[in-house]
């Protein structure tokens, strides 16, 4: 079961350092990765560092961006493509995410895909449509691919899809890619148990209930509770 954490534009390297000299402490064995603010980077953790963005790039001419360099620093191999913020509030296009994807399949990273549809998709039903269509973009056959599934209804908004809903929708994706599947979108002490018993479900990635490490040791020994 992965339990990744979406840390945003959260946490300074010194409340970083904090959160992962307490996470750390109280993990045993999990496959956990913390997709940090690209300024909080460190080295030396017991659990999966992430980067949250980067370039298609080693380094260059790409102002306020980071490049592979500056993800190799910290020997980082972990990368996040696609999540619903980039794509909206960042402008992100499917041919932007393509280079990206493209980029850390060159360098052998593990891309976390983050695909999800909104509300007016949800409500008419066109969910599945909408997120194979989605996944057109990318290689599905890539060995090192997690895909997870956002509805953006959900991220942020306290208000989960139904494991109901869940369940089919990763069974759905099951039908077609190999990849390890989470769900994310509030996830939260109440709920995750039940998510993680979903049969196609590999396991979730956590926003806001991860910002907080005492939080989300708690969220992953809940889980396997
Ligand atoms: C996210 O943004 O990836 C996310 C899952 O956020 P939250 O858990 O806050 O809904």
């Amino acid at each position: 079961m992965k339990f990744y954490a979406n840390l945003k534009c959260n946490h300074t390297r010194a409340s970083f350092g904090d959160y992962a000299e307490i996470l750390g402490g109280g993990l045993g064995g999990d496959d956990v990765c913390v997709f940090s603010p690209a300024s909080a980077f460190i080295n030396g953790l017991n659990f999966k560092l992430g980067a949250q963005n980067f370039y298609p790039c080693e380094s260059g001419a790409f102002t306020g961006e980071i490049g592979r360099v500056h993800l190799d620093e910290f020997g980082i191999k972990n990368v996040l493509i696609g999540h619903s913020e980039r794509r909206e509030i960042l402008g992100e296009s499917e041919a932007f995410l393509r280079a990206k994807f493209d980029f850390a399949v060159k360098n052998g990273w593990e891309i976390t895909y983050c695909i999800g549809e909104n509300l007016g998709v949800f409500e008419s039903k066109k969910t599945k449509e909408f997120l194979q269509n989605q996944l057109k973009n990318i290689d599905l056959g890539y060995e090192n691919l997690v895909i997870a599934y956002e509805p953006i209804w959900a991220i942020g908004t306290g208000k989960s899809a139904n494991t109901d809903e869940i369940a089919e929708i990763l069974g759905f994706l099951a039908t077609f890619t190999h990849a390890p599947l989470l769900y994310g979108g509030s996830v939260n002490a109440k709920n995750i148990a039940e998510i993680c018993k979903i049969s196609s479900c590999g396991g979730v990635l956590v926003g806001t209930a991860s910002w907080d490490a005492h939080n989300f040791l708690n969220l992953i020994s809940t889980a396997k509770s």
